[in-house]
C-alpha cells in the first residue's frame, strides 16, 4: 500500500490501461475516494464534496455529549463510543496528515465526482477531490493533468508582471504624454496580468471543492474577458491618436462587449463541459469585434500604411493565434484523437494556454512599435491621417 502512493504520471496510465482490460483496478480506486471524502471534508472545512456517505466517522463524533446524560443506564456504551470517536477522529487525523504531506495518489477519470468531469479524453492522471488549500497549491509541484495549465499561465503571469513593471518604470522622456500613455499601456498589463493570475489559480484549486471550483472558474473566464478588453485599449488609442472620436466609439463598444461576457460568465451552466463551444464563441466575437477599427484603418490610411505602421502584420499574428488556441480549446485536439495520451502534456488546454500567452506578448510588441512610430514623430496631428 504505502509504495504505490506517490503515483508518477507513466505509472497512472499503465494502471488506466490495465481498468480498461479488466476493471479489476476499479474496485480499490472508488473505496480511496469515499474514504477521502469525507474524512478530508470533516476538518477541511465546508467543502462538499464526493458524494461519498460521512455518517461513519460524522456520527461517532456527535454521540459522545448525548450518551453522557446516559451515564449511569449504559455505562458499557459510554465507554466503547467515546473510544470510537476518538479512534475516528485519530483516522482522521491521519488522513489530513497525509494530504499535508502531499500523499494523494492520481486517480481515473471514470472515478472522479461529477463535477471534476470536465474533458473525458483525459483518462487518467487526475487529482482527487481535495478540499485544502493546502493540499490544492501544494498539487502544484506534482505531475498530474492541471500541472501544465498551472504552470504555462504561472510563468506568462511572471513574464508579464516583469514586462509591465519595466514598461512603468521607463522614463518619460520616452513618451509624447508620459501619464496618459502609462495608463493605457497599464490598463493591457492589468488585463493580462489579471486574467494570467486568475487562470493559473482557478487550475491550482480547481480540485477543491464543487463551490471553489466554480467561484475561480467563474473569475478564470472574466480574467479572458479582461485581458481582451485591456489589448483593445492601447491599440486603439495609438492606432486612432489623431481622431479620438471614433477612438472613443471604438473603446466603448469593446468596453460593453467585455462587459457583456463578463455577465455571462456568471451564468452557472456556463463552464459545463456542454457549453464548451459557447464560451469559445463568446470570447472569440469579443476579439473578433477588432475586424471592425481594423476595416476602417486599412480603408482610411491603405493596405500598405496598415501593414506598415499600422503593425497589422503583428495583430493579424495575434489574432491567428486567439483563434487558433480558442479552435483547439472547443474541439479538444490533439486529445480527441489519442484519448489516454494527452493526460499530462500537450493536452489542448496547455496548447492554448501557451498561444495566450505567445499571443499577449505579440500584441505587446506591436503596441511597442506604435508607441515608437508615435513618439518618433514626435509633432502633433496631420489633417488627413487617423494614426
Ligand atoms: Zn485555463
Amino acid at each position: 500500500q504505502e509504495g504505490d502512493l506517490p503515483m508518477s504520471a507513466r505509472n497512472g496510465s499503465a494502471s488506466d490501461e490495465e481498468c480498461r482490460i479488466t476493471e479489476v483496478c476499479r474496485a480499490p480506486e472508488d473505496v480511496e475516494l469515499t474514504e477521502l471524502g469525507p474524512l478530508l471534508e470533516e476538518s477541511g472545512g465546508p467543502g462538499k464534496a464526493q458524494g461519498a456517505t460521512a455518517g461513519g466517522p460524522a456520527g461517532a463524533a456527535a454521540c459522545p455529549e448525548e450518551e453522557e446524560e446516559e451515564e449511569e443506564e449504559e455505562g458499557v456504551r459510554v465507554i466503547t463510543l467515546p473510544l470510537q470517536a476518538h479512534h475516528a477522529m485519530e483516522k482522521m487525523e491521519e488522513f489530513v496528515y497525509k494530504m499535508w504531506e502531499g500523499r494523494w495518489r492520481v486517480i481515473p477519470y471514470h472515478v472522479l465526482p461529477e463535477w471534476l468531469k470536465d474533458n473525458d479524453y483525459l483518462l487518467h492522471g487526475h487529482r482527487p477531490p481535495m478540499p485544502s488549500f493546502r493540499a490544492c497549491f501544494g498539487s502544484i509541484f506534482r505531475i498530474h493533468t492541471e500541472t501544465g495549465n498551472i504552470w504555462t499561465h504561472l510563468l506568462g503571469l511572471i513574464l508579464f508582471l516583469c514586462l509591465g513593471i519595466l514598461t512603468m518604470l521607463r522614463p518619460n522622456v520616452y513618451f509624447m504624454a508620459p501619464l496618459q500613455e502609462k495608463v493605457v499601456f497599464g490598463m493591457f498589463f492589468l488585463g493580462a496580468v489579471l486574467c494570467l493570475c486568475f487562470s493559473w489559480l482557478f487550475h491550482t484549486v480547481y480540485c477543491h471543492s464543487e463551490k471553489v471550483s466554480r467561484t475561480f472558474s467563474k473569475l478564470d473566464y472574466s480574467g479572458i474577458a479582461l485581458l481582451i478588453m485591456g489589448s483593445f485599449v492601447p491599440w486603439l488609442y495609438y492606432s486612432f491618436y489623431c481622431s479620438p472620436q471614433p477612438r472613443l466609439i471604438y473603446l466603448s463598444i469593446v468596453c460593453v462587449l467585455g462587459i457583456a461576457a463578463i455577465i455571462v460568465s456568471q451564468w452557472d451552466r456556463f463552464s459545463t463541459p456542454r457549453h464548451r463551444p459557447t464560451r469559445a464563441g463568446v470570447f472569440m466575437g469579443l476579439g473578433l469585434s477588432g475586424i471592425v477599427p481594423t476595416m476602417h484603418f486599412t480603408i482610411a490610411e491603405g493596405f500598405v500604411k496598415a501593414t506598415t505602421v499600422g503593425q497589422m502584420g503583428w495583430f493579424f499574428l495575434m489574432g491567428a493565434m486567439y483563434i487558433t488556441g480558442a479552435g483547439l480549446y472547443a474541439a479538444r485536439i490533439p486529445e480527441r484523437y489519442f484519448p489516454g495520451k494527452c493526460d499530462i502534456w500537450f493536452q489542448s488546454h496547455q496548447i492554448f494556454h501557451v498561444l495566450v500567452v505567445a499571443a499577449a506578448f505579440i500584441h505587446f510588441y506591436g503596441v511597442s512599435n506604435l508607441q515608437e512610430f508615435r513618439y518618433g514623430l514626435e509633432g502633433g496631428c496631420t489633417d488627413d491621417s487617423l494614426l
